[in-house]
């Protein structure tokens, strides 16, 4: 009887917290607000429809072939002079979306034991990503304006100690929806750069603000001491798979290296679509109708949450992207409250999912762009109530919650 013995590293690896949670989800009439999912009205379908035949009948054979693992070359120098920093193309490297990029740093950048500072919380897609590699993950305190310099500077280590990277989600992040403040950008890259630990930017959301741009990435301000990931996936389709990063010349070549090991390359089909739709200046016109798309419906939920949560429920008010973060009184376990969610047909995800270290248990993520609006208030009404119960379940719960350290 043959057996299989696994690798310490796949004893690491744990099935998405959220799949397993969201199995309870998957019920028929179920209104959700956990999905990641980018709302499907803004796919370009028939953008991509002509971009399919025309790359097929003027570079087919170019299409199906194998190719260069850095990229399409007219897709690299889009990337490169969208972005608000001068970036030579060559800095660019196509990663089948950017959730490679994270697997493909982790892989360069992580020993067994290496320190990685993360937001608290942070995206649970980059923990996967890190976690096989073995490293510790230090939880750097946070608020509404994003990582603590001061908690970063306390963090960061030294010699051996020092971190890897810290990763980092400055716009819109994921799971809460909050925004890094100029000040902070600026206070961060100098504590970063004054302790010698590289940045790992995230910045799928970017794009999707809604009545101002973000401040500046934090790669702008110091390209060498930054790797950059953007992502395809949110201004026009998560299943091209299609992301990027932009490194430093000192880290691009074993990136390059541990892609070829990965995939040899993205898809060269999908990359010359993607090049074919952006061509003069698609993004320019589609983009705005996503935000528009998505503010409608953060100030659908915003409405129906002030209308409908009983005291002592705080939540945030995103200036972009696709979450918000809401937090129940002190002593709530948004983990219990969600199968009796389910049974008034009604998900999101619990908070705790999303945490390095010490979780908060009473918070959870609600994502506001692809239910309805019908969907919304009916949701949000059954979310209410859940908690309610809870709440009455659980009287010494109705403290006002904790303030975020
Ligand atoms: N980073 C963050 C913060 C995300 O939310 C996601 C998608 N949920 C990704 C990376 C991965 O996106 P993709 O691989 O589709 O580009």
């Amino acid at each position: 009887m043959m057996s299989w013995t696994l690798a310490a590293r796949a004893d690491k690896m744990n099935p998405s917290v959220i799949r397993e949670i969201l199995k309870v989800t998957e019920k028929p009439g179920i209104i959700s607000f956990a999905g990641g999912l980018p709302s499907p009205k803004t796919f370009p379908v028939a953008e991509f429809r002509a971009a399919c035949d025309k790359v097929l009948a003027e570079d087919g054979a170019g299409a199906l072939q194998y190719a260069a693992s850095e990229g399409y070359g007219p897709l690299r120098e889009m990337v490169a002079a969208a972005l608000p920093w001068p970036v030579a193309p060559s800095q660019v490297l196509v990663t089948t979306g950017s959730q490679q990029g994270l697997d493909l740093i982790a892989k360069i950048l992580i020993d067994q034991g290496s320190r990685v500072l993360v937001e608290t919380p942070t995206y649970l897609g980059a923990l996967q990503a890190f976690t096989p590699m073995e490293p510790r993950h230090v939880a750097v305190a946070s608020d509404d304006e994003g990582v603590s310099a001061e908690d970063f500077a306390a963090q960061a280590g030294q010699g051996a100690e020092r971190a890897r990277f810290a990763y980092l989600l400055p716009n819109f992040q994921n799971p809460t929806g909050r925004t890094m403040t100029e000040a902070r950008r600026a206070a961060v890259v100098a504590a970063a750069s004054a302790a010698g630990v590289p940045l790992v930017e995230d910045n799928p959301y970017g794009d999707l603000w809604f009545d101002a741009p973000p401040p500046a990435p934090l790669t702008a301000r110091n390209p060498e001491g930054c790797v950059y990931l953007g992502s395809f996936s949110k201004v026009l389709a998560p299943g091209l798979r299609l992301g990027f990063m932009v490194a430093p010349p000192a880290l691009y070549p074993k990136l390059l290296q541990a892609k070829q090991a990965a995939d040899l390359h993205s898809p060269g089909f999908n990359q010359r679509m993607v090049a074919q739709v952006m061509q003069d200046g698609f993004l320019d016109r589609h983009v705005p109708t996503i935000r528009a798309l998505y503010k409608s419906q953060r100030d659908h939920m915003l409405a129906a949450l002030a209308r409908e949560m009983p005291a002592g429920v705080q939540w945030n008010q995103p200036a972009g992207g696709m979450f918000l973060w809401l937090r129940l009184p002190a002593g709530l376990d948004t983990v219990a409250l969600l199968p009796r969610a389910v049974e008034r047909n009604v998900a999101f995800v619990p908070g705790a999912a999303f945490y390095a270290e010490a979780a908060e248990a009473n918070t959870m993520r609600l994502s506001f762009v692809t239910a309805s609006h019908t969907q919304i208030d009916i949701g949000i009404a059954a979310l209410a109530q859940t908690i309610r119960e809870a709440l009455d379940a659980q009287p010494a719960a109705r403290q006002p919650a904790a303030v975020q350290p």
